[in-house]
């Protein structure tokens, strides 16, 4: 199968930093933008140079790229998983033929340069992605951004020429990876993990458990946050490479979940998991700081998953409301009451995804982005409940079978308040940073 993001690459490569273009909405229906600021990391510094040079955009145009990009994935979303998702979800188990053309596609490499084997794009055209695979189905949107924004990120950020050749072209190619922080013990309170590391003569022996770990089921590679000096407190987290053959690791659960159900969240232990030097990602003791900034990032595309979650959720009772339904001689989508409702909850999404895409260029842009991922992620999550509940309703009877999408999208939708930083913690993380802002 032809790879989509190997034929966007000449277009990738040939698009200068500004230019008009068209962004197509989630409707479909494309209208004229004004200036992108972002596209590929390879331009990187080039495009740095002065933003304020640049013409202010609306916060949701897309460069040519990334809008083939959410054309292409939502193509392949509708073609290839949409037949796939009742089936996952009630066998509670992910179809390893997709998990292969996700990587064929080249979607699981997204911003791996392209010497690694990866597509070589930006963050937001993973981001784009993330949104229009949660359209279709949220559990293949998490394993495609959990791989992307935090194990490809963790490894080409802190690993070094070494690790990048080791890694990086199994993780474009074949390779699915988890990342392993939360424990029993430890959930937002990450940082009190208690799986220890100790140094051996050639390299480092792990010792403890891991939970609720995403993609355990399908992953090969496992990046593992264990602490290697607890004298130090979170100062001692260090973080680590763990192939899935290696001995002493083990899958000890796989948890039964009420959404995104066929996303596979498992308890992982380590008894005397001896792995080699080369297998420490970066450096000692500095593992606490690389979880915090890539789960700063990894909101984004959380905030990318319940957003592109809503809108599947209200495009398919939209459908139903406006084409099937017909209740006192009218489409039920006919009704005031039904009208003011849909139009709310789309404003909602809009507002959601204004948030999400803000995020993203700020942090594409080198830009304080931390307060920004995180009301992205609090808001995406909550409208992301609120439609898929009112989706439901709007659908009837026909909501609450398990026949369509709208039950799955309603349960799926819970999971976005809790992974990645509960929505307490997000709401913590902006009053903090307000505050500080606020404080004479
Ligand atoms: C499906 C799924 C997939 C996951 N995938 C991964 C993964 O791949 N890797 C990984 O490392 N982890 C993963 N997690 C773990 C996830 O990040 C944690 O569940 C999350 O951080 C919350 O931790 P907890 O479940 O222990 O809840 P707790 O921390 O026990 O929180 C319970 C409640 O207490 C509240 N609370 C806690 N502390 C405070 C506070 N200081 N102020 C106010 N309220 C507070 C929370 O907001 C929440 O409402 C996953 C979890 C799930 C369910």
């Amino acid at each position: 199968m032809a790879s989509l993001t190997r034929a966007l690459r000449p277009l990738s490569r040939s698009i200068p930093s500004a230019r008009l273009a068209s962004k197509r909405l989630p409707t479909g229906r494309p209208i004229q933008s004004a200036y992108a600021f972002s596209t590929s990391p390879r331009r990187r510094d080039a495009e740095y140079a002065d933003l304020s040079t640049l013409p202010p955009t609306p916060i949701s145009h897309l460069s040519e790229t990334e809008s083939l990009m959410a054309d292409s994935v939502s193509k392949f979303a509708q073609e290839q998983i949409g037949p796939k998702v009742r089936d996952m979800d009630e066998a509670e188990t992910m179809d390893a033929a997709l998990v292969e053309q996700l990587f064929e596609q080249g979607l699981m490499g997204v911003e791996i340069p392209e010497e690694f084997g990866g597509a070589g794009m930006n963050f937001t055209a993973a981001i784009v992605a993330i949104e229009e695979l949660a359209r279709v189905d949220p559990s293949v949107s998490v394993m495609v951004d959990v791989h992307n924004t935090l194990v490809n990120t963790a490894i080409m950020r802190y690993g070094d020429a070494q690790s990048h050749r080791a890694w990086l072209p199994k993780l474009s190619t074949s390779t699915l990876g988890s990342f392993c922080l939360s424990e029993p013990a430890s959930g937002s309170d990450a940082f009190a993990l208690q799986t220890k590391a100790e140094k051996t003569a050639d390299g480092y022996k792990l010792n403890g458990s891991k939970m609720w770990i995403t993609n355990a089921m399908e992953s090969g590679l496992f990046i593992v946050f264990a602490n290697l000096n607890p004298s130090l407190g979170y100062k001692g987290i260090t973080a680590f490479i763990v192939e899935k053959d290696t001995p002493g690791f083990s899958i000890a659960k796989k948890e039964k979940k009420l959404g995104i159900r066929a996303s596979s969240t498992c308890v992982l232990n380590f008894d005397d998991v001896v792995i080699p030097k080369a297998n420490l990602l970066g450096q000692e003791g500095q593992g606490y700081k690389y979880a915090i900034n890539i789960l700063n990032e990894g909101r984004i595309g959380i905030a990318a998953q319940m957003t592109g979650l809503a809108l599947g959720a209200w495009e398919n009772a939209a459908r139903y409301v406006w084409n099937d339904r017909k209740q006192f001689g009218s489409l039920i989508g006919e009704f005031q009451g039904m009208q003011h409702q849909l139009a709310q909850a789309y404003t909602e999404i809009a507002a959601a995804r204004a948030l999400v895409y803000n995020a993203a260029r700020k942090k594409e842009a080198g830009q304080e982005f931390v307060q920004d991922a995180a009301m992205a992620k609090l808001y995406a999550s909550q409208v992301a409940g609120r439609v898929a509940g009112s989706a439901v309703e709007w659908m009837g009877g026909m909501g609450f079978v398990r026949e369509g999408i709208a039950e799955k999208m309603f349960r799926d939708s819970k999971i976005g308040a809790i992974y990645e930083g509960t929505s307490n913690i997000q709401l913590t993380t902006i009053a903090k940073m307000l505050q500080k802002q606020y404080t004479n």
